[in-house]
């Protein structure tokens, strides 16, 4: 990988939670200099306001009222990533449990998902339009948010290996709680009636179970190459 290699175009990365795509994803587009969006920060950052209006994350019309007046923006830089929910900087808190807990519900509402994929699709138009390149991750990216992207991947994982992972991130003990708690979310972002979570038909499907960061990352890297995607500017050519 060149320092000065550049991304062109979308790479969309999707699957459940503790497979590594937050940090791969982050770190592709650091790597190529591309913007990187985390779609699933807009739905916690809607998450989070729901809760903070007193809504109850199950009751869909109240919840797509109060998303609809929320105010979120989140940033693009890599190395810098930000969230603001009517201005205040949320980045850490979307991360807690409460919100973790209440984010499916809120994200199956249907117009929460036409508010925020309009706006995803907005961010992703702006970051390509000159001929720039964008690593978007979420659950639905490959098949609702960009079905003509020209590279998705879909990350896997065992569930006893996703569970360990975010344990470890969230310095938490309790594996087999963690482990309940993130099989109970896939199931509900599964099967949900709008966008549910599921590989694109021509999605790569890539199992990390037994990859560490740097693998993960070298596979992607190989694959935009492969499609084309990645400019290599010290030589000149693709
Ligand atoms: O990726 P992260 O674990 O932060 O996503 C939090 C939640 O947001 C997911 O469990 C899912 O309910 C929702 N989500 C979604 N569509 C996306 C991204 C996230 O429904 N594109």
């Amino acid at each position: 990988m060149q320092q000065d290699d550049g991304l062109r175009g979308v790479v969309a990365v999707d699957g459940p939670a503790g497979t590594g795509k937050s940090t791969v994803a982050r770190r592709l587009a650091a790597s190529l200099g591309a913007r990187y969006l985390d779609t699933g920060a807009m739905y916690r950052a809607a998450t989070l306001g729901v809760l903070r209006a007193g809504v109850d994350p199950t009751e869909s019309t109240a919840v797509s009222e109060v998303v609809a007046q929320c105010h979120i923006e989140v940033g693009t830089d890599p190395d810098i990533f930000r969230v603001l929910l009517d201005g205040e900087d949320v980045s850490r808190e979307i991360r807690g449990p409460a919100v973790t807990l209440a984010v499916s519900p809120v994200s199956a509402v249907s117009p929460v998902r036409e508010l925020l994929v309009a706006e995803q699709r907005r961010i992703i138009v702006d970051a390509t339009a000159a001929g720039g390149g964008i690593v978007v991750e979420g659950r639905d990216i490959g098949t609702v948010v960009v079905p003509d992207a020209p590279l998705k991947v879909f990350l896997t994982a065992t569930a006893a290996q996703r569970a360990a992972r975010r344990a470890a991130q969230d310095g938490v003990d309790d594996v087999a709680e963690i482990r309940r708690a993130v099989e109970r979310r896939d199931r509900f972002d599964s099967s949900r009636a709008m966008s549910p979570m599921c590989a694109a038909a021509d999605a790569v499907e890539l199992d990390t179970t037994a990859l560490d960061v740097d693998a993960v990352l070298g596979k992607l890297h190989e694959l935009a190459v492969v499609r084309g995607l990645v400019v290599l500017a010290a030589r000149g050519r693709t």
